[in-house]
């Protein structure tokens, strides 16, 4: 069994995925998205993360084995069995670690563990198709359908992803898209419109949409980096709505937050 660099284990989550989840944080991800809210788990290796008083750094990353993790998951059995809940992969980007990502979902399915991604789809579909195999619940998150705009704001083109996507809905997986809407940058009625269509398109019945927050901004100075969208302000309620109604008026079940 292989070993990976985890960024942080959080227990009790309710957003990634139904039920009462335990989120494990990949480290490493290709993407640059300038509203990041975990830079801390973007950079592929371990690294220090400074408090007020820079002279002291935590170490973010931590080496764990598959059985590590599937031991801290097992921890909390009796949440998912009332809930419904189960594992969630996040990141960083989970198909940077393809191979411990795919280890660690298949022990939690042998473990009768619900089993959910969360993946920027960028990767080779050989990582994908490897981890998709021991994934219930795939949690696809589409940034922009613009290629050139897509790599303006992630460092990314998203011909991959978008790929990516088309390839996994033809294996009928469960999947719901999500769209971090980030004002100014993919919050067009065209680019809402046009993602809600390509879910149309594909079979993919949900569509939940993230509103832009700046919890991650003191992160930036702690990591001693620039943080690009200073003064953006989350959307306003009215207009996620709107967005919402958008999604849905292409016959797709919307959610705002998720
Ligand atoms: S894909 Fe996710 S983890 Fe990677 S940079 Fe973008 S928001 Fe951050």
């Amino acid at each position: 069994m292989s070993e990976g660099l985890v960024a942080r284990i959080e227990s009790y989550g309710v957003y990634d995925g139904p039920g009462i989840r335990t989120v494990v944080f990949l480290k490493g991800c290709p993407l640059r998205c300038q509203w990041c809210s975990s830079p801390e788990t973007q950079h592929r290796g371990q690294e220090y993360y400074y408090g007020e008083d820079s002279s002291k750094g935590e170490l973010v990353g931590r080496y764990m084995s598959v059985e590590e993790v599937v031991e801290v998951v097992k921890q909390d059995m009796t949440f998912y069995n009332q809930s419904g809940g189960g594992v969630t992969l996040s990141g960083g980007e989970v198909l940077s670690q393809a191979k411990f990502s795919a280890e660690i979902l298949k022990r939690c399915q042998e473990e009768y563990i619900h089993t959910a991604i969360e993946t920027s789809g960028y990767g080779s579909w050989g990582n994908f198709k490897q981890v998709l195999e021991f994934t219930d619940l795939v949690l696809f998150d589409i940034k922009h359908l613009d290629s050139n705009k897509h790599l303006e704001v992630t460092g990314v083109e998203n011909t991959w992803i978008i790929d990516n996507l088309r390839r996994a809905a033809q294996l009928n997986k469960e999947m719901i898209i999500r769209i971090p809407v980030i004002p100014g940058v993919n919050d067009s009625k065209e680019n809402i419109s046009q993602t809600a269509q390509l879910a149309q398109e594909l079979g993919i019945k949900e569509v939940h949409l993230l509103a832009y927050h700046s919890l991650g901004r003191e992160k930036y100075a702690r990591l001693d980096r620039e943080y690009l969208l200073e003064n953006l302000e989350s959307p306003s309620d009215e207009k996620m709505n709107y967005l919402k109604k958008l999604v849905e008026s292409k016959g797709i079940k919307a959610q705002i937050g998720g």
